[in-house]
């Protein structure tokens, strides 16, 4: 069994992450598996150096320890490599949009617009630009669902020891053209995560039930770059005394402002509800 952890170096490591992250620690090491660490620091404009420093002394701190640590940021040739498989076969399109335009062609006069994984389903406004020469690098690209899904009925998955199945037109209505590569960005949360995960060798993918909605996102991408599909584990969400789920800059609930105050590795496996004692 081989689990990560990949944490965003935009912000402190809180309650939540240090949850997933022995989550995803203490269930490898039962299984006699491999923890791995990934720093998803594709967004260079709220990367912070010092924010990965301290989730990484705060996750040593926690008693984690993991094998050498992947960087989305070292590995944009792969990125770019599965952008043009999926350009060359007329899977992807550029997009030009901006949030507005989104907005305003998404939007039917009375019900609002759909919302999927990412927010607004995309209208498809830019799904007719030509998709010849080399790879646009001027805007955003996004998967064309309704082509990828042709010949694919449903997509499946393992997950919490069920399997989830999502149908063709789930994907088309619900989920729709995702964004495979940012403006400005070389790839998008979707693309990398596939790519790592599968890079890494990762079998059993742990993280937040905030993620599940994106699971399908993934496991078509593997079917489409022909990737293993690993087993998903979605945990439940640390909310606060108010019911509310943690924000990234809720800094009241960062483990340094714990460890500042005095509690020990112990307080937040208690505080998380896990086991006492880390499995080695
Ligand atoms: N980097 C993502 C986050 O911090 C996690 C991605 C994942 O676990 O798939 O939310
Ligand atoms: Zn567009």
């Amino acid at each position: 069994m081989i689990t990560r952890f990949a944490p965003s170096p935009t912000g402190p490591l809180h309650l939540g992450h240090a949850y997933s992250a022995m989550l995803a620690h203490d269930m490898a090491r039962a299984a006699g598996g491999t923890f791995l660490l990934r720093i998803e620091d594709i967004d260079s404009t709220r990367s912070r150096p010092a924010w990965e420093a301290q989730i990484l002394d705060d996750l040593a701190w926690l008693g984690l320890t993991w094998k050498p640590v992947m960087r989305q940021s070292d590995r944009l040739p792969a990125y770019r490599e599965a952008l043009e498989s999926l350009w060359d076969r007329s899977l992807i399109y550029p997009c030009t949009c901006n949030r507005r335009d989104i907005l305003a062609a998404a939007s039917a006069p009375q019900e609002g617009a759909a919302m999927g994984p990412d927010g607004v389903i995309y209208p498809g406004t830019c799904r007719t630009h030509a998709r010849v020469g080399s790879i646009p690098t001027d805007g955003a690209l996004r998967l064309d669902m309704r082509t990828a899904m042709k010949g694919i009925d449903f997509v499946e998955h393992d997950h919490n020891g069920k399997t989830v199945v999502t149908s063709r037109d789930h994907l088309i209505d619900h989920i729709g053209d995702v964004v495979l590569s940012r403006r400005d960005m070389g790839t998008s949360y979707h693309l990398s995560v596939v790519l790592d995960d599968a890079a890494q060798a990762v079998t059993d993918v742990v993280r937040g039930e905030d993620l599940r909605d994106a699971t399908p996102i993934h496991v078509l991408l593997q079917r489409l770059l022909t990737l293993p599909t690993p087993v998903y584990h979605h945990h439940r969400l640390i909310r606060d005394e108010a019911g509310k789920r943690l924000a990234k800059r809720d800094d009241a609930r960062a483990i340094a402002t714990y460890r500042s105050e005095g509690a020990t590795p112990t307080d937040i496996r208690r505080m998380v509800g896990l086991p006492l004692h880390l499995a080695r």
